[in-house]
This record gives structure tokens, C-alpha cells and sequence, in this order.
């Protein structure tokens, strides 16, 4: 199998997968919250892994609170912080290519009355300008992501968050870094963040976990009431099977940033100046992150592709795996063509993959583009 859907989600590391079970051993299956020593140990394993996620982002562990996801960090971010706000400041600033977890709560809230301004990108990318301007003293949260899921590009979060901060101190900043992490480097100095949403099946992780980051002494909503777990933040027993496979991966991948995002980059160069060769057009931006790559087979249907790869035991996307072959808005707005877009597939990265997958996809590719019936 060559699996080159590594944005999707990522195969859990072995590290994460013996975490988990431990977690669930006879010596480790104890509830955080219980006064006797199996909660302790469980307790533990919770802490532990909370100080790994807070050290690999600079951030401190009573900064970090364990989430279902990224979809559940990124609804409490936007949701959170427009509740927190009272009836002050109603204005959404946020980018036109949010994943669906982040815009999605976006629409509720102009439902609910908040204006939303939708910075779109130009000339095929984002200009921290642009997103500084669209904001106001109206504003109570800007939300833009990092890099984005269907083509790699890289946002100028940290100019424009810096920029923002500094004019409107009291205005919130949330990046959805779910591409981004343990990718490229996510730093709550460097990033000027109030929030940060994480996912730990992007990063080798099991699904069912996230993280978001809440700088110390911004205060937002909490969405969900009960027995006060994450210091009375987000309720629910903790997945502690889930949280200590969360610890392990990052644990693991931490120190090897640079040197897999060297590796990806060299792949991704391979991988670009081959499809080229054969016609094929790149969607991602040149100066985008390596790990994501978004490609055009002129002629070869996105769904027709991605199933003959898949008969090859090829696995690929077809634009972004959570719009299920919904005709994606974000590769227009990037200022992809309508014509290409029918045709993009995404192959996105780890560092396992290898140069020789790359050549059984170029070959595979070569055989589409002769053997399958064109749609023009
Ligand atoms: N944000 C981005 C940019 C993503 O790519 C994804 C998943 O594809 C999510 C949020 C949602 O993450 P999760 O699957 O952890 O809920």
C-alpha cells in the first residue's frame, strides 16, 4: 500500500497505539478524576501528556485543554469567544478557505447577527494586509488557519496576527494549525495566538483527540457543562487512552520538525517536477507547505483517478477528504480554474513516505492518462 493521504489522517505511531493500550491496562484504565491510586496513575498519564503537547507549542500545560478534535477546538474557539463577548463587538473576521470546522460556527453566528468579513485570497494567495485591514474596533475574534487543507498554502498568520494585537489588543486571534503542527514550527510567541486548535490524527495520533491552546487570562465561554473537568473548561471524563497516544506521538515527532520538513520538501520537489513533466498542472503554490500537494490530471476526473490509484493500492484524496467529493469553494478562491478543479486530487505527505512511491504514482499516472477515457 502507498498511502499518500497523510492530510486526511496519519497512521497512528507505534509509540501512540502502546500509549493507548497501556492506558487501558489493568494498571492504567483508572479514572483521572478518582482519589485512589489507579486515578492517580491515570491522572498522570493525562498531565504528562498535556506538558508534552504545551512544550512542543512554547505554551505552559494549564494552557492546554484536551478536546475531541479540531472541530471541537475550533467550534469552542469561535463559538467561545463570540459568546464571552456579550453584545460589545459583532464583527467575524476570517478567511474565505477555512476547513468546515471553523466556518461552519462562522455561519451559525451570522445567523445569530454577527457580521462576517471573509478576506478572499489574491493573485493566488494571502497578504497579511489584507486580513489586518478587514479589522475593526468592531471585532471580537479574527479566525484564520495556518496552512491550508487543499493546497498547502501557507497564510501570514503571524504578521497579521502581530499587526492585529498590536491595534486591537482587545480583539481575540484563533488559528485553526491542525496542517501545520508538528509540520511546520507553531509557536504561541511567534504566532501572537489567543488560541490554537490541534488534532492528533494528523500528527500520528488516533482519532478523537485535539487540543486547544487558551493563552493565560483570556477568558472564553465553555461549551460544555459538567463535571468540571479541564479545570472546570470542558467537561467529560478524559480520554485517557486517547490523550496519552496524543503525548506519545507529539513526544516523538517534536525533535525531528526540520529534519522531516527537509525530507517532505525534497519529496514534494520530486513529486512536482515529475507531474510536470507529464502535463499534469500543480494547484499549490510554490512557496506552500511540502506536505500537502494539490495536482490537476487535464482530462482525468478527480473520483475516476483516485479509484484507479486505488486499484493499485494508490490512496490519494480527491480536493479536501471532509468535502466527500463535494465541489470544493477553496480552490477557486485560490484561483484555480473550474476546469482544473474537477480534476484535482491531493497526495499529501509523511516523512515514511519514500522517492519510489513517488515513481509508482508517476507511473501510475502515466497508464491513467493513456489507458482511461478523457472528459473534456
Ligand atoms: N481543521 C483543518 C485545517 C483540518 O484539515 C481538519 C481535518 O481535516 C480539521 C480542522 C478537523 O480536525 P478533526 O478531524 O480533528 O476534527
Amino acid at each position: 500500500m502507498i498511502y499518500f493521504d497523510n492530510a486526511a489522517t496519519t497512521k497512528p505511531l507505534d509509540s501512540a497505539v502502546k500509549a493507548a493500550v497501556d492506558a487501558m491496562s489493568a494498571e492504567g484504565f483508572g479514572n483521572p478524576s478518582s482519589l485512589h491510586g489507579l486515578g492517580l496513575s491515570a491522572s498522570q498519564k493525562v498531565s504528562a501528556a498535556r506538558k508534552v503537547i504545551a512544550g512542543s507549542i512554547g505554551a505552559s500545560p494549564e494552557e492546554i485543554y484536551f478536546t475531541s478534535g479540531a472541530t471541537e477546538a475550533d467550534n469552542t474557539a469561535v463559538i467561545g469567544a463570540a459568546m464571552s463577548n456579550g453584545k460589545r463587538r459583532r464583527q467575524i473576521v476570517t478567511t474565505s478557505v477555512e476547513h468546515p470546522a471553523v466556518a461552519e460556527p462562522i455561519r451559525r453566528l451570522e445567523a445569530q447577527g454577527f457580521e462576517v468579513v471573509r478576506v478572499s485570497p489574491r493573485e493566488g494567495g494571502y497578504f497579511a494586509d489584507d486580513i489586518v485591514n478587514a479589522v475593526s474596533k468592531e471585532t471580537c475574534l479574527v479566525s484564520c488557519m495556518a496552512v491550508n487543507n487543499e493546497t498547502g498554502s501557507v497564510l501570514p498568520i503571524e504578521e497579521a496576527f502581530r499587526r492585529i494585537k498590536k491595534q486591537y489588543p482587545d480583539t481575540l486571534t484563533h488559528c485553526d494549525a491542525v496542517q501545520c503542527y508538528m509540520k511546520l514550527p507553531v509557536k504561541v510567541k511567534s504566532l501572537n495566538a489567543d488560541m490554537i486548535s490541534l488534532s492528533g490524527h494528523k500528527v500520528h495520533a488516533p482519532k478523537g483527540i485535539g487540543a486547544l491552546y487558551i493563552r493565560k487570562g483570556v477568558h472564553i465561554a465553555s461549551l460544555i457543562s459538567g463535571g468540571g473537568q479541564e479545570r472546570g473548561f470542558r467537561s467529560g471524563t478524559e480520554s485517557v487512552p486517547l490523550i496519552a497516544a496524543f503525548g506519545a506521538a507529539v513526544g516523538e515527532l517534536c525533535g525531528s520538525l526540520d529534519e522531516r520538513f527537509a525530507y517532505v520538501s525534497e519529496l514534494s520537489a520530486l513529486l512536482r517536477s515529475r507531474v510536470s513533466a507529464l502535463g499534469i498542472a500543480v494547484n499549490s503554490p510554490a512557496d506552500g507547505s511540502p506536505y500537502v500537494n494539490s495536482i490537476a490530471v487535464p482530462g482525468l476526473r478527480s473520483e475516476v483517478l483516485l479509484h484507479f490509484l486505488e486499484q493499485k493500492e494508490i490512496y490519494v484524496s480527491s480536493g479536501s477528504a471532509c468535502s466527500k467529493g463535494k465541489k470544493s469553494s477553496v480552490l477557486s478562491e485560490f484561483g484555480v480554474p473550474d476546469k482544473l478543479a474537477d480534476f484535482t486530487i491531493r497526495v499529501s505527505f509523511c516523512a515514511e513516505n519514500t522517492a519510489d512511491e513517488i515513481e509508482a504514482l508517476i507511473a501510475a499516472l502515466k497508464e491513467a492518462q493513456d489507458t482511461l477515457q478523457k472528459v473534456r
